[in-house]
């Protein structure tokens, strides 16, 4: 054999195991190869620079499930992309590279954008290999790259045919800081005080009609006054105009029922917008519209002698000027809920502004069914979709006024408005450089105004499964490979990537993206809390590979149920590596105690059916065991369970295997003596096979460390090049058996009785035992009396005598 390292050292294994699995292709996909196709829809994540550790924990989930349909005789397509259009990419560029997007030409910032793409990407994805992520790297793809942008171009196009795509002018919710229209799915919640202000407006008969409102410096943008149609106190007003303060103008007083009598004075001012009711009222009283703030967030000319201000600056100005003239009649602080935009964290506003739009109102049943179509791990995860899609009030908004994007392939003709599209054999195609092709279909006209905006990254992820199809299937065979088997993520991005996905397939495909979905949590700190770097409570996961090693922290991460939440524990993460080591101890151990060569040929020589004929009754105890390890860990694995599968391994190995199996068999391995040959051979055999299936078991947990046992132990030329090539073990059901199980448990008691009994005298383990007394009832003792030469053993025991009771008890002398 071999010079055996005695130490289990993983920033040695794990770069080797690396190296040696791209250069077998061992994770390689081809649509040729063996097994039934088991396809994932892999998140691509965005490139950050840097893999984070929510990354860690929820990428590894998908790489347990890729690794053990692999090991089932699946051909899995496990692909790889990055997310890198859109906002994320333009706020890392403009951060790395100390640039304003909009101080820059449009072209050279873009150029700017791919060229540190292409610096950043091989390290970001390196992040990604080394937490052994079975994905095939030999094909990637980025959701800007020509194949991308083409693709998702086409699908525009088709979305346009169909209809299921508009543009209009509309109110949008708008970030001033990013200067983009944005998507309900990108806000936030945030909780803030601010005061409810009682303004005074004037009716014609100069009585006072008091106001309440949070945002005082809309009042140049009010256009109406609404009241609670049961609200007595103001039945007789519906109808009349109110002045409106500072401004002068005159608004009609109106009723509707989305007034709360209670909230202020019952009385609020519309105005176009402060919130979304303002656009329902808008939309269904069809108001003027009154813009007060601009793209920026700053007045317009119709704040009069506010233009300019900020909003804050405004409202502040204008409380001022209110106080003055004896208009603001009360001041309450009330904590209420800002919408902020996700990226920035900017309080968002309401603008009117031309987008495009994907129709999602119109379908929500239609949608709601669909993600009911899937089977979701866990299932209790699918109410989110349904929640969301129920609390939709908006159409997807897709278009952003950014740079760095996948263009619309659209111009429009300057005289009558008319939308051209771009030829489909012309994409991916920028319509700022490119002309299109023939006249304006509807008034002959040759003159056209390219679209400058930029579709949302989610309009192009979204397309994730045609994208990552694509990287190994032609184009006319992707429809048929939808839906794909799986789509792992977290649950944050259920209202956004998940939702949109079922969107779009849908509109291209009539059918639903994957048959299930798995849902992954978060990592939270060692307390619970979010992570974040204003906490400096955030944990590098490459640090966590350096010091411990990528099986250790897999380890860790397998700890918790689909859609847990993870609190961060660096013991967890020091348990996983104590498993490995003796993982790799007990393999060692075993193995200088057997001849590897003679045991591997009777895996299938002649010398294993006489061994397996004649095995001792404590080796089929554990092999029963193993029987059932297998069994339950394969269902968990089927319900996507992991977790329930890692902790039924590490029972197995710690408590069974190491603890009590290997002690007890330690005597008839050591005994090369003629008269112990079939004892020695059955321990062997039995040892043999166990480490082997457990090993199994455990790779796609430990994918480096099985790995590693398994080259350096058990593969023989003939063999698997990977272990992760050698299949999933199968039960044995004639090795499975019931009776032997409670027989083993009842030999770990009395075994434990003796541990105790000479740790509680100081005696070394060693020391020998004048007798033993069990008692027991007949049918027992038929069961344990089997082992009693191995039981001898391990407890140096003399004599071993049995005892007629009803309990179970054991006494020593
Ligand atoms: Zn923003
Ligand atoms: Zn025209």
């Amino acid at each position: 054999m071999k010079e055996i390292s005695k130490r289990y050292n993983p920033s040695e294994t794990e770069p080797k195991w690396l190296v040696f699995w791209e250069k077998e292709g061992i994770y390689k996909f081809s649509p040729k190869n063996k097994g039934d196709v088991f396809s994932i829809d892999t998140p691509p994540p965005t490139v950050s620079g840097k893999m984070h550790i929510g990354h860690a924990y929820s990428y590894t989930h998908e790489d347990f499930v890729a690794r053990y349909q692999k090991m089932r005789g699946k051909n899995v397509l496990f692909p790889f992309g990055t997310d890198d259009n859109g906002l994320p990419t333009e706020r890392l560029v403009e951060k790395l590279k100390k640039v304003r997007a909009s101080k820059m030409k449009r072209q050279d910032f873009i150029d700017l954008c791919n060229e540190t793409l292409k610096e950043i990407t091989p390290d970001f994805v390196a992040d990604w290999k080394k937490i052994g992520m079975s994905c095939d790297f030999s094909k990637i793809y980025s959701t800007i790259d020509d194949n991308c942008r083409r693709v998702s171009q086409k699908f525009f196009i088709d979305l346009y045919k169909k209809q299921k795509v508009y543009r209009q002018e509309a109110p949008v919710v708008w970030c001033p800081h990013c200067q983009t229209a944005i998507a309900q799915a990108e806000l936030e919640d945030k909780e803030a005080e601010t005061f409810f202000n009682d303004i005074v407006f004037k009716l014609p008969n100069k009585k006072n009609l008091v106001i309440a409102t949070t945002r005082p410096e809309l009042l140049s943008s009010c256009v109406a006054v609404f009241v609670h149609p049961g609200d007595k106190r103001y039945k007789k007003l519906i109808g009349q105009k109110a002045q409106v303060p500072i401004f002068q103008n005159r608004v009609e007083i109106m009723a509707d029922k989305k007034v709360d009598m209670k909230k202020g004075s019952g009385a609020v001012m519309c105005c176009t917008f402060g919130d979304k009711t303002d656009v329902e009222w808008f939309k269904e009283y069809k108001l003027p519209l009154a813009v007060s703030l601009d793209k920026a967030g700053l007045m317009t000319e119709k704040a009069k002698k506010y233009a300019g201000l900020s909003a804050k600056d405004a409202r502040s100005k204008i409380i001022e000027d209110l106080k003055k003239k004896n208009l603001l009649i009360g001041q309450k602080k009330i904590a209420h809920t800002l919408n902020i935009h996700e990226r920035c964290k900017t309080e968002v506003e309401i603008l009117n502004s031309e987008q495009w739009y994907v129709k999602v109102l119109g379908e929500k049943k239609k949608l709601i069914g669909l993600g009911e179509e899937i089977k979701w791990h866990p299932e209790f995860m699918r109410t989110r979709l349904e929640n969301w899609i129920k609390g939709l009030n908006w159409d997807w908004c897709i278009s952003r006024q950014r740079f760095f994007g996948i263009p619309f392939p659209v111009w429009y003709c300057a005289k009558c408005g008319e939308v051209k599209l771009a030829d489909e054999k012309d994409l991916p195609i920028d319509p700022l450089s490119a002309k299109p092709k023939g006249k304006c279909e509807k008034c002959g006209g040759s003159k056209f105004i390219p679209e400058r905006d930029v579709m949302d990254t989610w309009a192009t992820s979204s397309l994730s499964p045609v994208l990552a199809l694509q990287l190994f299937y032609k184009e006319n065979d992707v429809e048929k490979m939808i839906p794909m088997n799986l789509r792992p993520q977290a649950h944050d991005i259920i209202s956004t990537w998940l939702f949109y996905t079922v969107v779009r397939s849908n509109y291209h495909f009539e059918k639903i993206p994957w048959s299930e979905v798995m849902i992954s949590g978060h990592v939270l700190d060692s307390a619970g809390r979010k992570m974040s770097k204003s906490l400096g409570n955030t944990v590098e996961p490459q640090k966590i590979i350096e010091n411990f090693g990528a099986d250790a922290l897999r380890f860790w991460a397998a700890g918790r149920t689909l859609g847990q939440n993870i609190n961060f524990s660096e013991e967890e993460i020091q348990a996983g590596k104590k498993f490995l080591t003796k993982l790799w101890n007990a393999t060692r151990f075993v193995m200088m105690n057997i001849n590897t060569r003679e045991l591997n040929n009777s895996r299938i020589g002649a010398n294993y059916k006489r061994i397996r004929a004649n095995l001792y009754p404590t080796d089929k105890w554990i092999l029963a065991e193993l029987q059932e390890l297998v069994a339950t860990t394969t269902k968990s694995f089927e319900k996507y369970d992991y977790s329930s599968a890692k902790m039924a391994m590490e029972k197995f190995f710690w408590i069974k295997l190491a603890d009590n199996y290997i002690e007890i068999v330690k005597n008839r391995l050591y005994d090369e003596s003629p008269k112990n040959k079939k004892g020695r051979e059955s321990a062997q055999y039995t040892l043999y096979s166990v480490l082997f299936t457990l090993l199994r078991l455990l790779a796609p947990f430990i994918p480096f460390a099985t790995e590693e046992i398994y080259q350096t132990f058990f593969k023989s030329a003939k063999d698997a090049k990977s272990i992760h090539l050698c299949g999933w073990p199968e039960a044995d059901k004639k090795l499975a058996d019931k009776k032997k199980i409670k027989a083993g448990k009842i030999l770990v008691e009395i075994v434990a009785a003796m541990r105790k009994h000479k740790a509680e005298r100081g005696l070394s383990m060693k020391a020998e035992l004048e007798k033993v007394e069990i008692s027991c009832d007949a049918k027992t003792k038929i069961a344990i009396q089997e082992s009693i030469d191995d039981m001898k053993a391990v407890g140096n025991i003399k004599e071993i005598k049995f005892k007629k009771g009803n309990k179970l008890a054991i006494k020593i002398s």
